[in-house]
């Protein structure tokens, strides 16, 4: 542990009067050298990001991802939850993007969204998901993230502290954010009003699409049962307002705005889903240290990070020798295989697929 701690230290090059406690916070929040601090928050105040750029950053926020919990290497899983998901996406704002959906292998309940389109939603939420309904809800709420920029934009208002702004390039800086949406999608760290946002237009998304909007509601209730005896948030919707309030407020909007779709089509997710949910104190948990190298970014590794003397947050060693306790849907142990599972899903599959959305 002494060593781990030392070893964690020398890394970020944080000056000597640290204590060990408060190197550690600043590993987990990932800040960077103040002293070495000009110019970077300005630089990405004003930068446009293309559309390519979000989906290469995209790209290699899933590869991290994937690395760390692995990849369910099953095509027809994979093929069910892209059409479902490809349902919704297709009438969101943004139906050109390539939209991809990864299912994630680990027993935490998870979702995240990347930018870009790539969606990815854990073993462990599709095991405790009881209908389509509730699947849409959850996809939908995380399609709205990427459509509305929930990720970039939040980077992008995050208060930084750097940087020495000559030497820095542009794929430096994107890599740069790739390191921070990646440490606050691991937190589901989003501002209250773009959750309120995801919220909103995801139940019209679903509704909209056929599914009786009080899906996400139901799963939010079931996992807030899941998880009443942990003492902090956990996993998927941790930054949200407080379950009860949350669904009241849905709840409501479905009166107010009359969203009246009545399908659950329970029958057809049994019958693609068959996965049990395992008990929050049952997830297995990565211990110290564990947490996989990540794989290079076309925009290259280390960059501008290595040179605010930024080390990437390991989240293993973060939880397990930091003040905070271990997050079991965050550190939940990952599955083997990263592999991405392609699966080609056709508009006129995705039309047949959308006529089974019925009451
Ligand atoms: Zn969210």
């Amino acid at each position: 542990m002494r060593q781990a701690l030392l070893v964690g230290m020398v890394v970020v090059g944080l000056a000597g009067d640290a204590s060990a406690q408060g190197a550690l916070g600043k590993v987990a929040q990932g800040a960077v050298n103040v002293n070495k601090a000009r110019g970077l928050a300005d630089q990405i105040k004003d930068l446009v990001i293309t559309e390519q750029e979000e989906t290469d950053m995209g790209a290699a926020i899933s590869a991290r991802l994937r690395e760390k919990y692995g990849v369910v290497q099953s095509a027809p899983v994979h093929k069910y939850v892209s059409l479902v998901g490809r349902v919704l996406a297709g009438s969101s704002t943004r139906p050109n993007l390539a939209w991809t959906f990864i299912v994630l292998d680990t027993d935490g309940v998870n979702a995240f969204a990347a930018p870009g389109g790539y969606i990815h939603i854990t073993r462990g939420a599709l095991a405790l998901i009881r209908t389509e309904a509730e699947l849409a809800g959850v996809l939908s709420h995380e399609i709205l993230h990427v459509t509305e920029k929930h990720t970039i934009n939040a980077i992008k208002k995050a208060k930084v502290q750097g940087a020495a702004a000559e030497t820095i390039t542009r794929s430096e800086l994107l890599e740069y954010l790739i390191d921070r949406a990646y440490e606050n999608l691991l937190e589901n760290r989003y501002d209250r009003g773009d959750e309120t946002a995801s919220d909103q237009g995801g139940i019209r998304l679903a509704n909209g699409a056929g599914y009786a909007p009080g899906g996400v509601g139901a799963f939010l209730t079931r996992l807030s049962e899941r998880n009443k005896d942990l003492k902090e948030p956990s996993g998927v919707f941790a930054s949200h307002p407080e379950t009860k309030t949350r669904v009241e407020r849905l709840t409501k909007q479905i009166s107010s705005e009359k969203l009246t779709a009545t399908a659950t089509v329970a029958a057809r997710y049994t019958a693609a889903i068959t996965y049990k949910p395992v008990p929050v104190t049952a997830v297995a948990t990565t211990a110290t240290g564990t947490t996989p190298a990540e794989p290079q970014s076309k925009f290259g590794l280390g960059g501008l990070s290595s040179k605010l003397g930024v080390e990437r947050t390991n989240t293993g060693a973060v939880a397990s020798a930091g003040s905070r306790g271990v997050n079991p849907d965050r550190d939940a142990k990952g599955g083997p295989n990263p592999r991405s599972v392609t699966v080609t899903v056709t508009p006129a599959e995705v039309a047949a697929f959308r006529k089974g959305i019925t009451g």
